[in-house]
């Protein structure tokens, strides 16, 4: 159960006290207190942990500081969608806003290799109005002895360009703990002149030390991505660690799953569940067709299938699209094969706003046909 108060709520205050005291006095309950800081107010929230079936809510309700009620209907306490939940479902970072109902696109490199690829890409996002990016530093990679990524080195380089082409947000993998502090650092030194959603990749989704380690802080948004051996469920808990630990400014990120069945994809794109997870959940959901295709293919249709997943996700609502492209794919360090081309921009950017189009399309017709039916 969790009990929201009302907003800029003084913890000092008799009735919060009295509330407190209330709560404490019942058997087999303990509370947890949240406070989500917002630009304009501080909203509390207290969640019950134990047996609160048999809880009187209407009890609850009637305290002065109480502004609702709600009934966790799901394992996913901060994070989930429950009845009669109106808690914000989305947040704003560096001037960006993450949310169910609007879409972002992060392309970019996959691993940063040089300082002129890197500019070269930040030029084109750019020049094309678009004001986010990817950029691996670190590249957790299946073989020891393959490139691991620049690390630290490469930030100094990548968060000065960022500021230099008016990029707000770096999707960037962290594989530990200690990178957090390297990012912090490097962006005190560039005078923070871009945003860094940190990013959890698919191999260390149940790594729970780092999920807990990223959401103790709340400088940084972080970008989940599913694990890919895992359950749905799975991978949701593991976006609540990072909720129950402190930072709920959580996007959800689908990336495909790691089954034979997919080939030749490299992974078996998951994208229809775009809307589950907007449905159990209130976190924006990403999709990100690079890794779940792996190639450059393309149909009879002469449409690459990295193009076609994309819609496919984002006529399903996805938020944000995390999507490979290099300058020179045939000289990247790390995927390649997968890389969308920066003469393709243009194209794939077109063709997501068709895909974008039709989701809200398809909202207008649910309206109309709703309201005819009642629905
Ligand atoms: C990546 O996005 O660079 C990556 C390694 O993805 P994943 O964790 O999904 O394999
Ligand atoms: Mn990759």
């Amino acid at each position: 159960m969790i009990i929201i108060l009302h907003p800029d709520t003084d913890k000092s205050d008799a009735g919060y006290r009295k509330l407190m005291e209330y709560l404490a006095g019942i058997p087999g309950i303990t509370t947890r207190t949240h406070d989500v800081v917002g630009a304009e107010q501080t909203l509390t929230e207290v969640y019950l942990v134990g047996r609160t079936a048999t809880l009187d809510m209407a009890q609850i309700q009637s305290f002065e500081v109480v502004e609702r009620v709600v009934r966790v209907s799901r394992e996913y306490r901060i994070l989930g969608r429950h009845k009669d939940d109106v808690r914000p479902s989305h947040f704003d970072y560096n001037g960006v806003r993450f949310g169910q109902d609007n879409l972002n696109i992060f392309a970019g490199l996959c691993a940063v290799d040089t300082r002129d690829h890197v500019e070269q890409m930040m030029r084109a996002l750019k020049e094309r109005g678009l004001n986010c990016t990817r950029m691996g530093a670190y590249k957790p990679r299946t073989s020891p002895y393959s490139f691991q990524g620049h690390g630290r080195n490469c930030l100094p380089y990548v968060f000065e360009l960022a500021g230099k082409y008016g990029i707000r947000v770096i999707a960037m993998e962290v594989t530990h703990e200690a990178h957090i502090n390297e990012i912090d650092a490097v962006l005190q030194q560039t005078g923070n002149s871009t945003g860094v959603l940190l990013q959890i990749g698919t191999r260390n989704a149940q790594n729970f030390e780092l999920l807990k380690s990223v959401g103790r802080q709340n400088t940084y948004p972080v970008l989940l991505k599913r694990g890919f051996g895992i359950t749905l469920e799975e991978s949701l808990n593991a976006a609540e660690y990072l909720a129950s630990e402190g930072n709920r400014n959580v996007v959800f990120c689908l990336r495909g799953m790691k089954t034979q069945y997919g080939d030749p994809h490299r992974n078996m794109v998951d994208f229809s569940h775009v809307p589950t997870v907007k449905m159990l959940t209130r976190m924006p959901v990403c999709i990100d067709p690079s890794h779940s295709v792996g190639s450059r293919h393309a149909g009879p249709d002469r449409i690459l299938d990295v193009f076609h997943a994309t819609a496919q996700g984002v006529i399903a609502g996805a938020n944000m699209i995390l999507v490979d492209f290099h300058p020179d794919p045939a000289r990247a360090l790390v995927d390649g094969p997968q890389a969308l081309r920066l003469e393709e921009l243009d194209w794939f950017l077109e063709d997501v706003r068709i895909a974008r189009a039709g989701y809200e399309q398809r909202q207008t017709l649910r309206d109309r046909v709703g309201n005819q039916q009642g629905i």
